[in-house]
Parts: structure tokens; C-alpha cells; sequence
């Protein structure tokens, strides 16, 4: 057993039930669990490890990740994806991701993880919804274990291809026996769903243009078949994602959601942009989770997801910064700054979001829609995951009065420490679990060979 103190921090915010900020702060964290919140001088002053932060820290929750692209880090910018919406972009960038191998995967996962974990991230789910060449998921389950990152990791797929009636081009999309007999051993072998588990498996179609209808039901009726196995997919993401559900199956997403058993507190949806209002108060009353996306969403034009009336229907929503390829930046705090900054524009209302409530959706709500209730704020008991951020920083001067909303008014890029299950994995803003150097030329020489070959 070892003691982790962390004192003289200038305000911690804990998140917890009543939402407390204590001024001169201090955690004491025993292996890899919380085990005393309060005052500096409230708690013992001794520990095997000390850090004394000299009261020029914020320390808060770590931050949640709802959904990402791992693999996606390898062809942002694409020229040919950079001014398409949702169909154009995807159609733009199916050749290049066929060219993916596992090292691909691997690389690209613990670069996409690294840039999260720098930016705030203590947990992530990644949906990986193609598997060509000598793919697996065991690839990025292998790099993220390595980084330190707690992970949920999708089992996506792809299974109706252009043939169809699908987007994807038939030579993506995968059988779908094959799809759910992969499921199942990824589940068997990886899943855990103790509590600090730091890593679970999730079942991910990826969307309704491109998985057929028994292939959501299957998965659903799979992942309800082991204890805290949850449900992810995309859903009602633009105009067209709509008018296709409408064609094909004739209903609007809500709907086709309902259909295929897809609603539920095991269900989370990505974006949702065009969730009808009826539909918004199914998810709340089902508990079914929203990922929002708010800068990929701009980034293809997609529209701004409702997110102030999902709040208000009591719907569980967390953050997402998607794929890399439609952000393109790997940044969870701007993503928190964004998602406030956006939901005022949608309302055009300065009261449906303040500050905190974006890093409530960041943590509490992250935690929530991944079905984690050992995460999200920080009280005895709680994952030893939080981050802490130097206020001494140039575009924090003039903040003095409420430097907690300065997280989000003002601009932070990274963090300065990041402790994940107990574990230091940022220390005075450098990653302590893989060299990043060297990490980013391999995650380049991978990108080199989707795009250049
Ligand atoms: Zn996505």
C-alpha cells in the first residue's frame, strides 16, 4: 500500500454531490483510490509521495472522453476530406483507412491517447468500426494499457456495404457472423466490469448507413448478456444521416433507435444533432446517453446538437471530441470551452450554459454515459483520477476572481499533472509513460503509409 498527498492546492474542485471548491486544498489518495478530500490542514501531512502544488494549482476531476477515432489520427487534414460534409468526408476518406494494419492501430491509438491525456483526459471510449488487413482490437487495447488511460474500447463494425444500399464500399464492410463472434471473444477476454476497472469492452455498429437492422440486435442482445457491457453507435448526426433512415427504413432516428432495441440506460449515441424533440424525451425517460461532438459537428457542418434541452429532459450527456479526422484537434478542454461557447450560440442565450456546467458534462456527465459511477468527481472511495492545472500561465492574468471558470472562458491547452487510477501519468506537463518523441515519428511514418502509398 502507498500514499499519495497532494497539498496546498489553490482550489479543488471536487464535483462532488455538493458541488464543493475548497480553497487550500488537499487530496490524500491511498494506492489507487481517494480516501480523504478537504483543507490542507484538514488532512495528515505525511504519505509516502507528497506534492505541494504552493496554491497555484486548480485540480479537478480527470475529464471523460465519449467518443473518438483512434485510428483517425493518421489522416487529418485529408485535402480531399477537408470541405466535404458527413457522406463527402466519410467517402473521401474510405480508401485511406483500408490501408490501415495493426500497427497502424496501435500507433495511432497511443498517439490519439496521449494528446488526450495532455489535454485533461483520464478516460476515453474509442469506437474502431473497421478491421482490414491484419487488424484487431487487441492493438489498441495493448497501446492505451501501455499509455495508462482507463478505456472503454468499442468493438465496432461495418457490415452493409455500397452493394446494399450502405455508404462504405463492399470491400470494408465485414460478414457479420464474423463481426459477432469477434465481439464475443473481445468481451471474454478483455472485459472487466469491477469497479477501477480500467478497461471495458462496449459493442459499436457504426451507424445506420452502414449495419444492417439484425446486426443491432444481435449486438444489443449480446452485450445484455454480460454484466457491463454497454451499447455505442452513431445516430441522427446531420440532414442526411436523417433523410437515409427515412428512406431506408422509414423512421426518423429516435425511431429507428426504438426499433432495434437501441434505447436504454446501456445505450449511448453519438452526436445526435437531429434527435427529434419526442425522441429527446425517450432518452431521458429511458436514460439512453448522449455523446456530443460540438467542433466536429462544426467542422462538417452538421449542426448543433440540442444539448441544453437534452439537460433539461434529464438526458445523460458527455463529451466527445470524435475522430481526428473531423476535429482535428485531439483536445478535450477545448472541446469543454467549445460545447459552452456553442450552446449559447444555438440558444442564443448566455443562461443555458455556464462555465461549470461544461465541466460537469466533462466529468460527471462523461462518467454517467459511460456507466461509471467510480468516476466523475472526486470524494473517498472515488478512481484516484484527477488533473491539475498551473494558474501561472499567460492567458490566465486578470482571472483571480473565479479562476475555475477561467478553465473554460479562457483558453487551457494542456495540463500540468494527470494521476489516472492512482498512477502518474503527467508530471509537471510531460507524459512519464511513453516517450512522446519518438511516439509522434512513429504515428507520422504510419500516416506516411496510409496517405502517401
Ligand atoms: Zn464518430
Amino acid at each position: 500500500m502507498t500514499t499519495l498527498l497532494i497539498k496546498n492546492i489553490h482550489t479543488l474542485v471536487t464535483m462532488d454531490e455538493a458541488r464543493r471548491e475548497i480553497r487550500h486544498g488537499a487530496l490524500l489518495v491511498r494506492d489507487n483510490v481517494i480516501e480523504q478530500v478537504g483543507t490542507t490542514a484538514e488532512l495528515p501531512d505525511t504519505a509516502d509521495e507528497i506534492i505541494d502544488l504552493q496554491d497555484k494549482h486548480i485540480v479537478l476531476p480527470g475529464l471523460v472522453n465519449t467518443h473518438h477515432h483512434f485510428f483517425q489520427t493518421l489522416t487529418r487534414v485529408t485535402p480531399a476530406g477537408q470541405n466535404g460534409d458527413l457522406f463527402q468526408w466519410l467517402t473521401a476518406h474510405y480508401s485511406l483507412w483500408h490501408k490501415l494494419t495493426a500497427a497502424g492501430m496501435y500507433y495511432s491509438s497511443q498517439m490519439a491517447a496521449a494528446e488526450l491525456i495532455l489535454s485533461g483526459c483520464t478516460t476515453a471510449s474509442d469506437h474502431h468500426y473497421l478491421f482490414p488487413n491484419d487488424c484487431v482490437l487487441d492493438e489498441q487495447i495493448r497501446a492505451v494499457a501501455e499509455i495508462g488511460l482507463r478505456f472503454h474500447s468499442s468493438r465496432g463494425s461495418m457490415s452493409v456495404g455500397e452493394s446494399q444500399g450502405g455508404l462504405p464500399p463492399d470491400f470494408l464492410v465485414e460478414n457479420e457472423t464474423d463481426i459477432l463472434k469477434d465481439s464475443q471473444r473481445l468481451i471474454e477476454q478483455y472485459h472487466d466490469n469491477s469497479r477501477y476497472s480500467m478497461l471495458r469492452i462496449v459493442l459499436a455498429p457504426c451507424s445506420p448507413f452502414s449495419v444492417s437492422q439484425d446486426l443491432m440486435k444481435e449486438s444489443a442482445a449480446m452485450a445484455r448478456s454480460y454484466p457491463g457491457v454497454r451499447l455505442h453507435t452513431h445516430l441522427a448526426e446531420t440532414k442526411g444521416d436523417v433523410e437515409y433512415s427515412l428512406s431506408k427504413f422509414n423512421l426518423i432516428p429516435g425511431d429507428y433507435a426504438e426499433s432495434v432495441g437501441w434505447l436504454g440506460d446501456d445505450v449511448w449515441h453519438a452526436h445526435c444533432v437531429k434527435l427529434s424533440d419526442r425522441a429527446i424525451v425517450q432518452f431521458g425517460q429511458t436514460g439512453t446517453g448522449v455523446a456530443h461532438c460540438p467542433c466536429s459537428n462544426m467542422r462538417l457542418a452538421s449542426g448543433i446538437a440540442p444539448i441544453r434541452k437534452m439537460l433539461n429532459a434529464k438526458v445523460p450527456v458527455g463529451l466527445g471530441v470524435d475522430g481526428a479526422a473531423s476535429n482535428d484537434a485531439t483536445n478535450l478542454l477545448h472541446e469543454a470551452r467549445t460545447a459552452f461557447l456553442l450552446a449559447r450560440v444555438r440558444d442564443e442565450s448566455a443562461a443555458v450554459m455556464t462555465a461549470r456546467d461544461a465541466l460537469e458534462i466533462a466529468t460527471r456527465g462523461g462518467a454517467k454515459v459511460l456507466g461509471r459511477d467510480d468516476i466523475g468527481y472526486l470524494a473517498p472511495g472515488m478512481a484516484a483520477d484527477f488533473i491539475a492545472i498551473n494558474l501561472d500561465r499567460p492567458g490566465f492574468v486578470g482571472t483571480q476572481q473565479d479562476p475555475v471558470a477561467a478553465l473554460i472562458y479562457c483558453q487551457t491547452d494542456y495540463v500540468d499533472y494527470s494521476f489516472i487510477n492512482g498512477k502518474k501519468v503527467v508530471d509537471r506537463g510531460k507524459l512519464t509513460t511513453v516517450e512522446l518523441a519518438a511516439l509522434q515519428e512513429k504515428a507520422n511514418d504510419m500516416a506516411r503509409e496510409l496517405v502517401m502509398k
